[in-house]
């Protein structure tokens, strides 16, 4: 038949395929939008949520289901769908679960464009958000209403780091037929299992640990009840919440190193924040596996381990102009926003506009601890004092 093809037909209908039988440790990265089917009965027939076969790139090639399959076995649940951020993976969750009418509970110290997210739902969609006290605990059964249908928490919840009483609030949301969502982000799913506390949903950010490499944005969101992933896997579709294949490779090739990295991480940061803590300049080291972070106890009970992300008060002598100062003398730290990858990193917040009776007067500086060698981090931190 080639030999009847023009050479331009012969462009896009090549004769060769590869050998079968290569064998490799990384997984193929498959591109596809379009997916063939062999006749038309298989494209009629197709089932784009029946994750046995493939119908189109919006909902998965063999590198995604790949990614999807692994994320869940981590996080020992059953199903994962992926997003093209980690917030894109907050908002398939919201807009799966939430109509006009209903009502959502979000930690006061979430992930801040959760809750940016949660006030535009409030103000153009019809459902009322509300913010509760992360150490709520029990307490929170009291805020659940009739339309209340889903409750967020985070552990430790963003830059305050407070760690909840999760099984708590999964006991009373459970006790009324409500679902809890958990942003599982800060030990990517390693150092919390979510499922066993609780939590009926998972939300990652793979940007961050997955990734490693401070070079992808992804978010997964993963589950062990089939029906409520079919809700979460049409609001998927509905949205079109596809994600690069690229993307997901570069994940994947980070998977096999997310324990050992994690660990240096913790080892890392928990270094640091022991020296942090003997100094006079910092009040508080808010890292959840020290007495200084609210929410310690929760944290021995329901982690095994933690990250390399924590936060720091300094004492209210110094100024936001000092601090600033700090973070600018800083030379192994950088300043930006995320983490997770390799490099140590340093970004300034302002509590007081954050956070509903944030109770401390001294600035906060989140840190971000990399892999870089402890020893060398503690020499930076200690000339950047020097500039206080
Ligand atoms: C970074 C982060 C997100 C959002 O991830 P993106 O991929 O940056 O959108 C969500 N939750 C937490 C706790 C995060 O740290």
């Amino acid at each position: 038949m080639s030999t009847e093809k023009s050479l331009q037909t012969s462009l896009v209908h090549s004769d060769y395929t590869a050998p079968e039988g290569f064998a490799a440790f990384p997984t193929a990265i498959h591109h596809a939008s379009t997916v063939l089917f062999p006749n038309v009965a298989a494209l009629r027939s197709r089932n784009w949520q029946d994750k046995s076969g493939y119908t189109y790139g919006l909902h998965g090639t063999p590198t995604s289901f790949t990614l999807e399959a692994r994320l869940a076995e981590i996080e020992d649940g059953k199903h994962c769908l992926l997003a093209p951020s980690g917030l894109a993976a907050i908002a398939m969750v919201d807009f799966a679960l939430l109509k006009s009418g209903d009502d959502v509970l979000i930690p006061d110290n979430v992930y801040n464009p959760n809750r940016e997210l949660g006030n535009w739902l409030a103000r153009d969609f019809g459902i009322t958000t509300r913010f509760y006290d992360p150490m709520i605990g029990t307490g929170i059964a009291s805020l659940i209403q009739p339309n209340t249908r889903l409750i967020w928490a985070e552990s430790p919840g963003s830059v305050s780091m407070e760690v909840p009483d999760l099984p708590a609030i999964c006991r009373a949301a459970h006790e009324k037929g409500v679902l809890v969502a958990l942003d599982n982000t800060w030990t990517a799913g390693i150092g919390l299992r979510a499922f066993d506390l609780g939590a009926d949903i998972v939300m990652q950010a793979l940007t961050k640990y997955q990734s490693g490499g401070a070079d992808v944005l992804m978010g997964a969101v993963i589950t062990r009840d089939p029906s409520l992933h079919r809700k979460l896997d049409t609001a998927h579709m509905r949205l079109g919440f596809g994600v690069g294949m690229d993307d997901a490779y570069l994940v994947l090739r980070s998977l096999p190193t997310l324990k050992l990295r994690l660990a240096a991480h913790n080892d890392g940061a928990l270094k640091v924040a022991a020296w942090l803590k003997s100094r006079r300049e910092i009040d508080r080291v808010l890292h959840p596996a020290l007495p200084d972070c609210p929410g310690h106890e929760n944290w021995k009970r329901d982690f095994t381990g933690a990250g390399g992300l924590f936060s720091v008060i300094f004492n209210e002598r110094y100024s936001e102009e000092q601090t600033d100062r700090f973070i600018d003398s800083l030379k192994l730290f950088k300043i930006g926003f995320s983490w997770g990858g390799a490099g140590s990193l340093a970004v300034p917040y302002r509590m007081q506009t954050m956070r509903k009776n944030w109770p401390y007067k001294g600035q906060l500086v989140r840190l971000n601890i990399g892999l870089e060698d402890p020893d060398d981090l503690i020499a930076d931190l200690e000339q950047a004092l020097q500039a206080l």
